[in-house]
């Protein structure tokens, strides 16, 4: 019987520490940077769980908790397992008063070792990376994004934004909206930060806001809808995507399921339809083209939901996927990366669509990077860059405006005070000097041009952009995940004899940029 008491204590001990180390720790990891724990194998039992118990709850908060629920579940089933075993035992021996007592703290004790057990391997695998086979957790991204190194906006808000407001107005194409030259992403927030930004936006004339459902794990649509709360909706123009907040929808998803989804947004965003859905940073043409999302669109539409299709896409396949949207004719906005510095096709592309289509143009990624705080040899410009960048697309032809994430009030200030210009010679030599300092590093276009070098088959651009969304743009969390989610990743990228070199049209040292990459954003904690 003593054998037996002693093997379940070890026993309940071990299965914590292993629950711990898997379990508890992906939960720990994903609610920390606010993921979806659901891609996490058994994660979607325990997140409809998690609904049914804390419904309304947000993502990361429900995996949190359904987290701690299971590491702490062990040492309660343990405590009452070793105190009964215990309190028998000492009935065989010692019929006296003090069984309980004994038999308790037994329990007790078994119960803080598998506890301590439990949650020590749920710290030390999630943080410290313990058991990942490079050693890595969230210790050194926590210290890059903590650690000061880069400035997430200008270090100074300045006297003379304060106050800034939109000063030009366009045409968003064939939807005929006077849309201000720069429009709010809302990408990185959430909260009541979040809403604050929303609002001092739209008060100071922003008349467009550009959501997703996958933004901050849907954290932005709700803080958009707390923002847009008694604001008279047709005052603005709202934009979302076709998505779930853990991820896209496939080519070939029912009808119901394009038109649940959008339900989903519209319950978030507190609103009866939205004036445009984007299908999702698409680089396929069977998802921007299948016939299913066009059908709940035109159903959708009916039923006044939704008033506009768009997409929006990278590269590489952005020049097919946008000849073909143009070709189709069932477009009404495009959303893509345009910046100063852009490959020239890109400008063909916006003029065709302008001209055959009358579709409206939505230039995203217009800072190209946002590398301006910490770039060497960039201190002097590094304070004008910003809007230098801004003012240069309010200056390109057919486009019809610029999306910026706005993650900081001071942001409202310092974009708006670009609105309505173009950049001075001044300026220009800014954005050169930026354009040949980054001309390395930088994988602007994500053109896909070193694709075929790669014997492993790497999607080296998705890589590359990913690093980008972690160390220019900021948002880690999203980094993190989109590169969790690659098939196959850059590990190999350190032993490779790199017959990628050279393949670069534009420079780019991609060996190297890979490996960094990894080693920023590797840090999975169920990796073996
Ligand atoms: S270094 Fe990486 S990207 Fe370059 S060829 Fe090798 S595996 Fe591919
Ligand atoms: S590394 Fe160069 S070739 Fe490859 S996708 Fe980026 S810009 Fe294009």
């Amino acid at each position: 019987m003593r054998l037996r008491l002693v093997a379940t204590t070890i026993l309940t001990v071990l299965v914590a520490a292993l629950l711990g180390a898997t379990v508890g720790a992906d939960f720990l990891w994903r609610s920390a940077i606010g993921l979806d724990p659901t891609a996490f194998p058994a994660g979607q039992s325990l997140q409809s769980l998690g609904d049914l118990l804390f419904p309304g709850l947000d993502i990361a908060l429900a995996g949190l908790l359904l987290g701690l629920g299971t590491v702490l579940g062990v040492p309660f089933v343990t405590f009452f397992v070793v105190r009964d075993q215990r309190r028998t035992l000492l009935e065989q021996t010692d019929p006296g008063r003090r069984n309980f007592l004994s038999g308790s703290l037994a329990g007790g004790g078994a119960a803080l070792a598998a506890l301590v057990a439990g949650g020590g391997a749920m710290v030390g695998r999630s943080f410290f990376g313990l058991g990942h086979k490079e050693g890595r957790g969230w210790k050194r991204p926590l210290t890059e994004i903590f650690g000061g190194q880069v400035q997430k906006t200008h270090p100074v808000w300045k006297d003379e934004w304060r106050g800034s407001r939109i000063q030009s107005y366009g045409r968003l194409g064939r939807t005929e909206w006077p849309v201000s030259d720069t429009v709010l992403g809302t990408g990185p927030i959430r909260g009541e930060l979040g809403t604050k930004i929303v609002r001092l936006a739209l008060e100071r004339g922003v008349n467009y806001i550009d959501t997703a459902p996958d933004y901050s794990a849907e954290g932005s649509e709700k803080a958009v809808g707390e923002a847009i709360r008694g604001v008279p909706r047709e005052s603005f123009f709202l934009a979302t995507k076709w998505c779930t907040p853990i991820g896209h929808l496939p080519a070939g998803t029912s009808v119901e399921r394009y038109k649940e989804v959008v339900e989903e947004s519209l319950g978030r965003l507190g609103t009866d339809y939205v004036d445009l859905i984007h299908v999702h940073s698409c680089d396929e043409l069977d998802r921007l083209l299948d016939p299913n999302v066009h059908e709940a669109f035109a159903q959708l539409k009916a039923e006044g939901k939704a008033r506009f299709l768009g997409f929006s896409s990278h590269t590489p396949n952005l020049l097919d996927v946008a000849n073909a949207a143009i070709d189709s004719g069932k477009f009404d906005v495009m959303m893509l990366a345009y910046h100063h510095g852009i490959w020239p096709g890109l400008s063909d592309v916006i003029g065709r669509a302008s001209r055959e289509q009358d579709m409206g143009v939505v230039a995203m990624k217009t800072l190209k990077g946002a590398r301006h705080h910490g770039l060497e040899g960039f201190e002097d410009e590094q304070d004008s860059y910003a809007q230098a960048a801004l003012k240069w697309v309010h200056g390109a032809p057919n486009v019809s405006c610029a999306v910026i994430s706005f993650f900081d009030l001071q942001h409202v200030d310092e974009y708006l005070y670009a609105s309505g210009k173009t950049p001075n010679a001044d300026e220009v030599a800014v954005l050169d000097k930026y354009d040949s300092l980054t001309a390395d590093t930088y994988c602007a276009p994500h053109c896909g041009a070193c694709l075929s070098s790669c014997p492993e088959k790497l999607a080296i651009n998705d890589v590359l952009r990913h690093r980008m969304y972690f160390e220019d743009y900021r948002s880690e969390r999203q980094a993190i995940d989109l590169y969790a989610g690659l098939k196959r990743n850059a590990s190999v990228c350190a032993e490779c004899s790199a017959p990628c070199t050279g393949s670069c049209p534009f420079g780019i040292r991609i060996q190297e940029r890979m490996v960094g990459a990894h080693e920023l954003l590797d840090v999975r904690p169920t990796a073996s």
